[in-house]
């Protein structure tokens, strides 16, 4: 029996329970055939938000980002790096300007801030401007 693993969809939030063996190969989420971003950063918005936190099995890391942040966009590339190192967290990105509700539900009050959650619980918080290799060790020391 090979092992399987959940993961959310970045873009309409269904479960999609896979082989670990297939992640490597682009899978598409079953419900509405778009990409689950494995090894990438999707954008999420207020509702797929709450969704692909609870409807991922593995580690969720979630970057709170706003345009108007400068570090925020000079962390980007960090972070997209990171997700493609670490093909097995769930790395994904919300825009606070223009999901105001998101920022405001995980009281973030400085950008930019990662959060990172397990089974829909916070483990943690890392804030301010990251290299890409900060951030890996950071989501390695909580998986
Ligand atoms: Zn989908």
């Amino acid at each position: 029996m090979s092992e399987t693993v959940i993961l959310a969809c970045p873009q309409c939030g269904a479960k999609n329970r896979l082989p670990t063996s297939k992640l490597n190969n682009k899978p598409k989420c079953g419900n509405c055939h778009k990409s689950l971003g494995v090894g990438e950063a999707s954008e999420l918005n207020n509702k797929s938000l709450s969704k692909f936190i609870s409807n991922n099995e593995p580690l969720v890391v979630i970057d709170f980002w706003a345009a108007r942040c400068q570090p925020c966009l000079m962390m980007a590339p960090n972070f997209y790096h990171a997700a493609k190192k670490l093909p097995t967290v769930r790395f994904a990105k919300i825009q606070t300007d223009r999901h105001e509700q998101a920022g405001a539900e995980f009281g973030i009050r400085s950008l930019p801030m990662l959060v990172a959650l397990k089974n829909g619980h916070e483990m943690d918080r890392l804030s301010g401007l990251r290299t890409a290799s900060d951030i890996m060790h950071w989501v390695k020391s909580l998986s």
